[in-house]
């Protein structure tokens, strides 16, 4: 038997990284906020997401720089990984950094188990219990897309749920897809021993990202002997013996490439299915993504959605900023919009890694902003050659009239790290000539951004500090746009 609704000022419906956000600056801002989750509690990110993978990519990495280290001068003879242990560790931290969560999200009013809106006022949460509110904010997160290719369910296959509870690494594997968690883990799984084949659609890793980064970084995978199949339609699957196999068309010709594991990473869609939307006047795409207009209201203005479900930029960072921005939108009635300038910055945990922050060349051109750009390589960066880690670039793009930054990206060690300079320089609306005035200690990987900034300067007629002449590494490649 149900018992009566109870009421609160704001119900956020599941408890991840966009929903716990919201509840706390519900409640921060002195209103009464409530959580719903059906469990288990922790949201994707450490649970099933960003913190596991990390902490499986930290051993990978480890592995990889003990090989490379002869580089050195270090013998590092008879370097294995143990699995087993690797697996405990990540479930260790997992279960940590859970634990710490759940603290947090059970300070709430806490209602468990699976919400479906009755009327727009009311959501039913499983048998048990009716909540009404005055505003919503549905942040129930995504799902791995269903694997949509003829004879892969019968065959079996890993999602990146099943790739992150391995405690065995598959002697071999195909991976299907080049976004964020197919480079990531499929490098994982090739540095731990598995040979690893990516088939992807594009012409090389990351099509969302500029052509040079995701062309150095199928590269840069190829030479670590990934092989990286592009330009490929995947056709079916199928099993013989205990090989499982994937058909795909390449330049017309047929082809097949056998292995003992498929791992499919394909995307992820938007968990909204179970919520019944329609009681609320809540639209969806037809993928499931709840729309949502810059102020994260949904078509009833009542109900926000914040986070993966929104179908947006499925991270984290953006996840906390929608749940923070709709939070003070529904306790407030402040209209503030979300600004994705900077909120859209995104890395990517490979070795190398890769960072973004405002506009690539692909956006700039697709805009017409007049632009200037200029890159700079690792491979001639004095402590990047200390270090040993010489792969990448870093690339900065300015206005051509302002000489404001408008984005920049790094492929390179640390590039996750050394991001977050220019995300910095751009919040304070930096033009090129400023940054390249910020001093910059010596010798660090971070001082590799003053080379392309003061290059777009140069390409704009400004001088760099102290300089009659700016002079300018020949390996710094700059160029003007309209
Ligand atoms: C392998 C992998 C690696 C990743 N790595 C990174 C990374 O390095 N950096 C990064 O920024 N992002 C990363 N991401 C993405 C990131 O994890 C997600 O963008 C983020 O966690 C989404 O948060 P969310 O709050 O929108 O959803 P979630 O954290 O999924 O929260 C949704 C919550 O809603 C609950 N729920 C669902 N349906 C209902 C319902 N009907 N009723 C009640 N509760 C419900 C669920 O139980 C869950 O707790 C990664 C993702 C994956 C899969």
């Amino acid at each position: 038997m149900q018992a009566a609704p109870r009421t609160h000022d704001v119900v956020i419906i599941g408890a991840g990284s966009a929903g716990y956000a919201a509840a706390c600056t519900v409640r921060d801002l002195g209103c009464d906020a409530a959580l719903v989750d059906t469990g288990p509690l922790g949201g994707l990110c450490i649970l099933r997401g960003c913190m596991p993978s990390k902490a499986l990519l930290a051993s990978s990495d480890a592995l990889a720089d003990a090989r490379e280290s002869k580089q050195l001068g270090i013998c590092a003879r008879a370097v294995d990984a143990d699995m087993e242990f690797i697996a405990a560790r990540k479930r260790f931290l997992v279960s940590e950094f859970a634990d710490y969560r759940i603290d947090g999200i059970e300070r709430f009013p806490l209602y468990r188990g699976s919400a479906s809106f009755l009327s727009p006022n009311r959501i039913a949460v499983g048998d048990s219990a009716l909540v009404d509110a005055p505003k919503f904010i549905v942040a129930t997160g995504s799902k791995i897309a269903p694997a949509a290719l003829d004879g892969l369910d019968q065959a079996g296959y890993l999602d990146s749920d099943r790739v992150l509870e391995l405690e065995h690494v598959p002697k071999s594997v195909i991976v299907l897809g080049g976004g964020y968690t197919a480079c990531e883990l499929g490098q994982f799984l090739a540095r731990l021993g598995a040979g690893t084949t990516m088939l992807i659609r594009g012409r090389h890793l990351l099509t969302q990202s500029d052509d040079d980064v995701g062309s150095a970084l199928t590269r840069y995978f190829e030479e670590d002997g990934i092989p990286v199949l592009s330009e490929t339609r995947l056709l079916g699957v199928e099993k013989r013996g205990d090989a499982k196999v994937v058909r795909f068309e390449r330049y017309g010709d047929e082809r097949e490439v056998a292995a003992d594991e498929i791992f499919y990473a394909l995307g992820r869609s938007a968990n909204s299915s179970e919520l019944a939307l329609e009681n609320a006047g809540v639209e969806c795409d037809q993928g499931g993504a709840i729309r949502v207009d810059a102020t994260l209201r949904t078509s009833n203005p009542a109900i926000y959605a914040v986070g993966d479900v929104t179908g947006g930029q499925m991270l984290v960072h953006v996840a906390i900023y929608q749940g923070e921005v709709a939070a003070r939108n529904a306790c407030t009635d402040a209209y503030e919009r979300a600004d994705y300038r900077l909120v859209g910055a995104h890395t990517l945990f490979t070795d190398p890694q890769v960072a973004a922050v405002g506009m690539g060349e692909k956006e700039l051109r697709r805009d017409r902003v007049p632009y200037v750009s200029a890159r700079y390589d690792f491979a001639e960066h004095g402590k990047a050659q200390c270090l040993a880690k010489t792969k990448g670039f870093v690339k900065m793009m300015a206005h051509r009239i302002t000489g404001k930054i408008l984005g920049a990206c790094v492929i390179g060690p640390q590039g996750s790290e050394l991001i977050h300079e220019v995300i910095v320089a751009m919040n304070f609306d930096a033009t090129v000539d400023q940054f390249m005035r910020i001093p910059h200690l010596h010798p660090t990987l971070a001082e590799i951004w003053t080379y392309p900034a003061e290059a777009c300067a140069a390409q704009l007629g400004v001088k760099a500090p102290g300089d009659e002449q700016v002079e300018l590494s020949t390996s710094v490649a700059g160029a003007a746009h309209e």
